[in-house]
């Protein structure tokens, strides 16, 4: 961020010490839950008894004064999240490091906190959002005028923050309070309280919704912020029925997963995104942190999964579930089990056809000499009937082959270039389409639908009818258009590369098919070692030549 004139550490060492006293009035009047104990970083060297130290005793202005002043780490405190009687004058979420300090991933962490600021700003004032690390780690702080339920603070927290991962983050923010309520005889969690971070020499900064604030400014602006109105939050999170099922993550999960899942998920509370599914309470235990895990297995099959060690025949029966809820339909019954054809619609899609293409692909197909074709060929190790069937050209003034790309109608919509040194480059004007060699639609064999001109060029010279799609996600729509007048069984060939992106986008697309067209294809990979059909096709023929 754009800083004028930054002032120097020292200085704002100094603004911090001098304005100590106003800031300790501010966190007794808004920021403390209970006075009777209190967390204290340790000094470095011995941190190996912990980070912090729990102090049982009363705190009051002499040790805010003390954490406000502080010039070492072990002078810093952090406060309880709750109360005994289970209330909350705030709320933090923490958008901590994932262990990566790159200035991408610190600002994607600063992107989600400002998503996650603007989203508590909807409640009816503005949160207080600090940088609290050198490194991009964030705390946001919604701070009430009267304490609220625990248990509202909690849901609240984790409602902002259920779809964290499709914001880039790599681990889930954590939320203070931790939990709904704190249990018979334990402690809550605490809080760093703003200022002096535990290890940097780093000071708290403070957004201004246009900037960081440093020193005195960003002391001005956090003991001048709005606390929110209690009730008004405690009125619409009530509304917002936080208990019940997280709609936003449902529907997303029923479009991207389908049906099957977003069913369970439905009936699941505290469901939020992880790594690779979702998070929710176990219906089958008494759960505070949410302990069960939910994914889908490569065969679509979903995995429930308690860390408490629940029974998933006893988490699926606490929702009114059976195991065979947990298994996709099997597609000897296909028709039964579909879902209903999805209309297509059939203008808006296809990409238009271009004259001016459509007279270079002439111009370029009679330029072609039947060396040029068997130069490429070779190179490629296909026949060079493949490539004719392709209806490979030349272009002489960029000195490289090329290849018409077609729309769903047919029609030629962009030239994509192929020069010697193996580099790909589309004409200017061009719109990505696909590859249809002569002969395509002769019906009678299953289609193979390919990603790129040589893989379609290996599976014709391998005697397969192919067609190709421009790279992992081009050319769906027209596709499935062109499909749709398409009588024989379909297979997908994915590229396996080792990113998992190639298999990711067939089946995405073999997904989109059977939606819209209702059938079901299948995709298939070449064996592991060969990253796509070419080299495959390569290997086996030079093995029996
Ligand atoms: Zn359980």
């Amino acid at each position: 961020m754009k800083k004028e004139e930054p002032k120097s550490l020292r200085s704002i060492a100094t603004e911090w010490r001098e304005n100590a006293e106003r800031l300790a009035t501010f966190v007794q009047e808004n920021l403390v839950n209970r006075d009777d104990f209190y967390i204290r970083y340790r000094p470095q060297e011995l941190r190996h008894l912990g980070k912090v130290e729990v102090i049982k005793k009363r705190y009051g202005s002499a040790e805010l004064l003390m954490h406000f002043q502080a010039s070492s780490p072990d002078c810093v405190i952090g406060l309880p999240t709750t109360s005994q009687e289970q209330t909350c004058r705030w709320i933090v979420i923490d958008v901590d490091s994932d262990g990566e300090d790159s200035e991408e991933s610190q600002a994607v962490r600063e992107k989600a906190a400002l998503e996650f600021a603007s989203r508590l700003a909807g409640y009816g004032s503005t949160p207080l959002l600090i940088k609290s690390s050198e490194y991009g780690r964030f705390h946001v702080w919604m701070i009430f005028d009267h304490r609220i339920a625990s248990k509202t603070a909690f849901l609240l927290g984790r409602k902002i923050v259920e779809d964290w991962h499709s914001l880039g983050l790599k681990k889930p923010p954590e939320v203070f309070p931790k939990q709904e309520q704190v249990a018979e005889g334990k402690l809550p969690n605490s809080v760093r309280l703003p200022g002096l971070h535990h290890t940097q020499k780093f000071y708290s900064e403070v957004w201004d919704g246009g900037k960081w604030l440093t020193g005195s400014d960003a002391i001005h602006s956090i003991c001048s912020i709005a606390p929110f109105c209690s009730r008004t939050v405690t009125d619409r999170c009530a509304g917002l029925s936080l208990e019940a099922r997280p709609s936003h993550v449902v529907t997303k999960a029923a479009k991207q997963h389908g049906q099957q899942v977003a069913n369970l998920l439905s009936k699941l509370k505290l469901v939020t995104e992880s790594c690779d599914g979702w998070s929710a309470r176990c219906p089958a235990h008494n759960d505070n942190n949410p302990s069960l895990s939910i994914g889908i297995a490569g065969d679509k099959k979903i995995l429930a999964h308690c860390f408490a060690g629940c029974d998933p025949r006893k988490i699926l029966e606490a929702v009114g579930l059976e195991m065979r809820d947990l298994y996709p339909p099997p597609p000897s019954i296909r028709s039964a089990v579909l879902p209903p054809r999805t209309r297509i619609h059939r203008q808006p899609v296809v990409i238009a056809a271009d004259p001016e293409f459509v007279a270079l692909q002439k111009r370029f197909a009679k330029s072609i000499s039947p060396e040029q074709i068997e130069e490429l060929a070779h190179a490629l190790g296909v026949t060079a009937a493949s490539l004719t069937e392709l209806q490979i050209g030349w272009s002489r003034e960029d000195s490289c082959w090329t290849f018409p790309e077609y729309n769903a109608a047919q029609q030629v919509c962009g030239i994509l270039r192929r020069f010697k040194d193996g580099q790909k480059r589309t004409i200017k004007g061009s719109r990505r389409g696909l590859t249809l060699p002569l002969g395509w639609g002769k019906p009678g064999k299953t289609l193979h639908i390919l990603e790129g001109q040589s893989d379609v060029a290996a599976a014709i010279s391998d005697g397969r009818r192919a067609i190709g799609r421009p790279g992992t996600s081009g050319g769906v729509d027209d596709l499935i258009q062109l499909l749709d007048s398409v009588k024989d069984d379909l297979v997908i060939v994915a590229d396996n590369d080792k990113s998992g992106a190639g298999l990711k986008s067939a089946k995405e697309l073999s997904d989109k098919i059977t939606t819209c067209l209702r059938r079901v294809v299948n995709v298939i990979g070449p064996p592991n070692s060969f990253k796509d059909f070419r080299s495959f096709f390569n290997a086996n023929t030079r093995k029996s030549t």
